[in-house]
């Protein structure tokens, strides 16, 4: 067993460059390791096969005797019980007072106020110059700092390898936390040479508890239930939906947030992670069968150096094994988690340079602290924790041992960047500048560079994003530009290039796949595809931002870096050069009315203030005239005469607060053709009044998302209301129903014919009902009698009970231009999340502020829309090319999504049912289409309604 380590152990160093140093630290890991094999002769059991030993976590002494074990100042044995967030900090506090190799950092706050920490864990002396290597690690990081040569060497000489450990970010994968503890414990007072050789050379940086509202969620719940019955039917492995701790505060999966970084817990660690450039990241999870770590599944984002991703992979991956076998435990790799969406954390902090790695543990969480594996052998919490800290020790050792290899190649990622990219991208804040500015503050929090144009730029070769063609382009002044030339160029790259190429030997085991499912019969099983999440996330197509790119070389001298950048603030440009827009901070001229223009959330937001606070606004479906200037269709008009005395201030104070300019209108006369303000056109909106439908059979995802956006993002707080208490009484007091996403087969069994009929009497008073996705497959079910839209696929009913079919349109449909040649009827293949292009019906009131032809979506799975046939289709999928980014299914996906809807309106009586396919806003990256259900909540309670019907 000796050997086989020793010859792991070389295999681990191939790539280190021969320095002393290295070479102590390599010996003394092997010591390390045979001091296990050493005891192991005494305490084998005889069950164990011959090469396993017990599991002991104090086995890496001697410990310092000033810091209690975790045990005895928790009061409970590792693995007896989950620990409290709140515990977790006292154990802390009492180890910053007593450890000289810990440094307490606090980096922000989650949203239930809880704490967010990061852990600086080293010798001493590296302790008493961290800000000295926090700031040469940023040298190393960026070339343009520090050139190649005889200062750099050094610098790689001396620095420590910096190792990045974050735990929890799962709050219900419970053995992450525990074992976050017992590594911190295991760092601070273990006295074994080895370690603390290892810590004179490596700052562990340690993100505890990534998700403390989550993990609370899960602990408080699990603490009372869960007494340690492994049997698969116990309570304690049935965690409630609302309990969820998977999910932070605002039910958003953290482990995909770090393309938007939506959420507070995501902008305070990348905040940090950009400040300290860790060389080693490795995320604990526990959610499978057996223990995960690198090598990756395919695919691999092709934005990544490969080989040298996969070479350090390899390293980390063998010594994990090592020391895994050493127990005989099992484990698996290159299996399921790949590296291709940028927004989990090994992806992302690869492409900022690291090593980075998916650790997943199989015993806790749901699982509980007991569980009967198939073999009727237990599963414990105990185990799930042992081994992520096994992984972790074994981590850290590797690291030592190889820091000025994994330096020289963490140096050579900045440098090859900077040399081997030259494609810049130009965001345009023309068409709709506030998107621009999400986009860009986003890019800014990734710690990517940014700056501004000065001046027109002529391009040569720009390729629009939508288009494709690479022609002549003037880019006007005032434009962002992202030169992909520097540090973070590959993740400039992976969130702007409008298609991520898929690796082709991955497709090919697709394709593969998919003829055996072809080939299985009807009810046979089917395999899994190996998407392991979406394939399409480019952000200027997903946020909705004019841009283009371009490889040419540009003018230097026009260009200013940004630091930041809010909605108010950015100019609205023409070709002659920047113009700032002023927005009034006092209060507008006195006028008969006041108005504003739809176009932007922060419009929207303004409106639905006004309402919320009683105040009367109109709007009218048609362009009207007023002031000497054209008001789009669905701008607001506020009418001094209805209103009461304030209205000039509120109007003041919230134009300031939003940035959006009010005009001051002093007559209803209009100098045109068009109609003016007072015209019959215009109507009153009634103040939205909205609910959410929450629990079963809602995804806990879909509902965070729509109550994070609703709520942070628009201002406006809507109920959220289960199922139960749905009653018709309730429906009366609310003008808006939002059914977010879930399977459409759970919603079909969860609203029975009660609850049906109280929606439909609902909807047919002047009820909005928005279904998101599955609730909107639900709803194309024909017995809903929702809408006449159906899925393709589904089997039609003939109409023999059509008395509850939606009445007659109220508005002409607008039917897709290319239906005549019906779409073929058989069940589309999941898609695996791409971005289509969809036609916008621009006379449709969901479409209000969306003046242009085309809009980028999202789609995913196979739930596509056949045209509703008594309805609106307000976004369609027609034309010679749909997909812009992404998988699609060859000789299917495409075929069977033309002439589909991806957004409907269904009219009944005095109520409307409007459908989205996918979620608006998903995951914070389409924020494109947050405006389309902001138009529905606004404006679709207040839709007139011809009297002639
Ligand atoms: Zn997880």
């Amino acid at each position: 067993m000796v050997m086989s380590l020793r010859s792991k152990w070389v295999v681990g160093l191939v790539g280190a460059r021969s320095c002393a140093s290295a070479r102590a630290l390599f010996l003394i890991s092997i010591l390390f390791w045979t001091s296990f094999s050493g005891l192991q002769a005494q305490s084998a059991s005889p069950g164990l096969p011959a090469n396993s030993r017990p599991f002991d976590f104090y086995e890496h002494g001697p410990y310092r005797p000033e810091l209690p074990r975790p045990s005895d100042f928790l009061g409970y044995q590792t693995g007896d019980f989950l620990t409290t967030f709140a515990l977790y900090e006292s154990l802390l506090r009492e180890y910053q007072q007593h450890s000289d190799r810990l440094r307490v950092f606090t980096t922000g706050q989650t949203p239930e106020h809880r704490t967010l920490y990061l852990l600086a864990v080293s010798s001493p002396d590296n302790l008493a110059h961290l800000d000295e290597i926090k700031e040469e690690l940023g040298k190393l990081a960026d070339p343009r700092k520090l050139k190649a040569g005889h200062e750099l060497d050094q610098l790689i000489e001396k620095l420590p390898i910096v190792v990045w450990l974050s735990y929890s970010i799962h709050g219900s994968e419970s053995a992450a936390f525990e074992a976050g503890i017992q590594v911190l414990y295991q760092l601070l007072a273990s006295n074994d040479p080895a370690l603390s050789e290892a810590l004179n050379h490596t700052l562990v940086l340690i993100n505890p508890c990534q998700n403390p509202d989550g993990h609370e969620r899960f602990a408080a719940w699990y603490n009372a239930h869960g007494i340690g019955r492994p049997e698969h039917y116990a309570y304690e492995h049935q965690e409630p939906w609302s309990v969820s701790g998977r999910l932070n505060h605002n039910f958003f999966d953290l482990n995909r947030d770090l393309v938007s970084l939506s959420q507070p817990e995501s902008q305070a660690a990348t905040k940090a992670f950009l400040q300290w450039h860790p060389q080693i990241l490795a995320d604990h999870h526990g959610q499978t069968k057996e223990f995960f770590f690198p090598p990756p599944a395919l695919p691999i984002n092709p934005n990544l150096p490969e080989k040298t991703i996969i070479k350090w992979l390899d390293v980390f991956g063998k010594s994990n094994a090592e020391a895994f076998d050493r127990y005989a435990w099992p484990y698996f790799v290159r299996e399921r988690f790949d590296l291709f969406y940028p927004g989990y954390w090994d992806s992302w902090s690869s492409l900022h340079g690291a090593t980075g790695m998916t650790y997943e543990t199989d015993g806790g969480g749901p699982l509980g602290y007991k569980w009967y594996r198939d073999d009727g052998t237990v599963l414990t919490l105990r185990g799930g924790i042992a081994k992520h800290f096994t992984a972790d020790l074994a981590t850290v050792l590797t690291a030592a041992a190889n820091r000025e290899a994994r330096l020289r190649d963490f140096r050579d990622f900045f440098e090859t960047t900077l040399s081997g990219l030259r494609r810049k991208y130009f965001l345009v804040p023309v068409k709709d500048p506030e998107a621009v500015g999400e986009l860009v503050s986003v890019l800014l929090k990734q710690g990517i560079e940014v700056s501004r144009t000065n001046a027109e730029i002529k391009l040569l070769h720009g390729t629009d994003y939508v288009g494709g063609d690479a022609g002549e382009r003037t880019i006007p002044a005032g434009s962002f530009l992202v030169d992909t030339s520097q540090p973070y160029g590959r993740m400039a790259t992976a969130l702007l290039e409008t298609e991520t190429p898929q690796n082709s030997e991955f497709l090919k085991r697709q394709d593969e796949l998919r003829k055996q499912n072809e080939a299985r019969g009807t009810e046979e099983a089917k395999q899994d595809y190996e998407f392991y999440d979406v394939t399409a996330w480019s952000l200027p197509l997903a946020m909705g931002v004019e841009a283009y790119f371009t490889d040419e070389p540009i003018r230097t001298d026009v260009e200013e870096s940004v630091d930041s950048v809010a909605y108010p603030n950015i100019a609205v440009h023409n070709s002659k050069g920047v113009e700032e827009e002023t927005f009034p901070n006092d209060r507008p001229e006195q006028g008969v009315a006041y108005a504003f223009e739809p176009a932007s959330i922060a419009a929207m937001r303004m409106a639905i203030s006004l309402l919320e606070q009683g105040y009367r606004v109109d709007t009218s479906n048609e362009m009207f005239r007023a002031a000497g200037k054209n008001f789009p269709r669905g701008s607001f008009i506020v009418r001094e005469e209805r209103n009461p005395a304030t209205l000039r201030q509120v109007l003041a104070d919230l134009s300031g607060r939003f940035g959006v300019p009010v005009q001051s209108i002093h007559s209803a006369f209009s100098d045109n053709g068009l109609p003016g303000i007072g015209s019959e056109a215009a109507y009153s909106l009634k103040a939205p009044k909205v609910a959410i439908l929450v629990d079963e059979p809602v995804t806990q995802t879909s509902y965070g998302l729509m109550r994070f956006l609703l709520e942070r993002k628009c201002g406006l707080d809507a109920i959220p209301v289960p199922l139960e208490n749905l009653t018709a009484a309730a429906l009366a007091e609310i003008n808006v129903l939002i059914l977010p996403d879930g399977d459409a087969a759970h919603f079909k069994k969860a609203f029975n014919d009660k609850h049906l009929d109280d929606l439909h009497d609902w909807v047919s008073r002047g009820g909005v009902l928005i279904c998101i996705g599955g609730a909107s497959e639900f709803a194309a079910d024909p017995d809903t009698k929702l809408t006449s839209s159906r899925l393709i696929g589904s089997e039609e009913k003939t109409d023999t009970n059509t008395e509850k079919a939606p009445s007659e349109p109220r508005q002409k449909p607008a039917r897709p231009s290319s239906t005549s040649k019906e779409p073929a009827n058989r069940k589309p293949i999941e898609v695996p999340g791409a971005i289509v292009q969809a036609k916008v019906n621009r006379d449709h009131f969901l479409t209000v502020g969306y003046d242009f032809d085309a809009l980028p979506l999202f789609v995913q799975g196979d739930g596509f829309f056949k045209p509703s046939e008594t309805g609106a289709n307000v976004l369609t999928f027609e034309g010679e090319k749909l997909k812009l980014s992404g998988f699609f299914w060859a000789g299917d996906t495409e075929q069977l999504l033309r002439g589909t809807s991806a957004l409907i309106d269904e009219p009944i009586d005095a109520g409307n049912v409007i459908l989205f396919n996918s979620e608006p806003g998903f995951r914070m990256i389409w924020t494109s289409t947050i405006r389309l259900l902001l138009n529905a909540i606004v404006y679709g309670p207040s839709q007139p309604r011809e009297s002639g019907d």
